[in-house]
């Protein structure tokens, strides 16, 4: 169960996570969760340079370790990285301390001060830890997640509800899994048009 915008409630409940950018200036802040996974990683890197966009992959520390050279290319190629746990853990189902170490154990491999919840779902004990252990770390939600990993979803309707919700200053969430692949071939490429033609940038967080 997800929804495309992320609801106001949300952002009042955890107002220490940054949700979106400033809305004054006409960038996007893509980012890719999940990776790095081979041919999809990459698939999203070759776009991603066709039009010339940065962007910013939250991995999983398991996948560096499984794919090191795909991890190697993503800062190559000048994307920002993100911490998005080792085993992906769900937050609210995790003791603090099986989170705090899971997170320790990715921290090690991305040395960034940028950290993504799977799922989004983190408790508040577990944002007070973390950043009690890193002071500097910005914890990174989303205003629009695309829904690339529904299966029930086709790929027009992903790229529709993408472009429909994101405005100045999102940060919008695909994923570099084979799960989501049939839909994020489709919608990336053609959401990377639509707004480079509506004289957009797309930066890294
Ligand atoms: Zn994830």
């Amino acid at each position: 169960m997800y929804l495309v915008k992320s609801p106001l409630l949300l952002k009042w409940y955890y107002p220490s996570l940054t949700w979106n950018k400033s809305r004054s200036e006409k960038v996007i802040y893509l980012t890719f969760d999940d990776g790095p996974i081979p041919d999809v990683t990459t698939f999203v890197l070759k776009t991603l340079k066709s039009f010339d966009a940065k962007a910013t992959f939250f991995c999983i520390g398991d996948n560096i370790v499984k794919h090191p050279d795909v991890f190697e290319q993503i800062k190559k190629d000048g994307h920002q990285i993100g911490n998005h746990t080792f085993n992906h853990l769900k937050g609210w189902k995790t003791e603090d301390k099986t989170y705090l170490n899971n997170f320790k154990a990715c921290q090690k491999l991305t040395q960034t001060h940028l950290f993504r919840p799977p799922y989004g779902r983190i408790k508040k004990s577990q944002i007070s830890e973390i950043k009690s252990a890193y002071p500097e770390m910005q914890i990174v939600m989303w205003d629009v997640i695309t829904g690339d990993f529904d299966l029930n979803l086709s790929p027009e309707e992903c790229y529709r509800n993408a472009i429909k919700h994101t405005t100045s200053g999102s940060i919008v969430v695909f994923h570099d899994s084979l799960k989501a692949f049939d839909r994020l071939e489709y919608a990336l490429p053609r959401f990377l048009q639509y707004f480079t033609d509506k004289g957009f940038s797309f930066l890294t967080l």
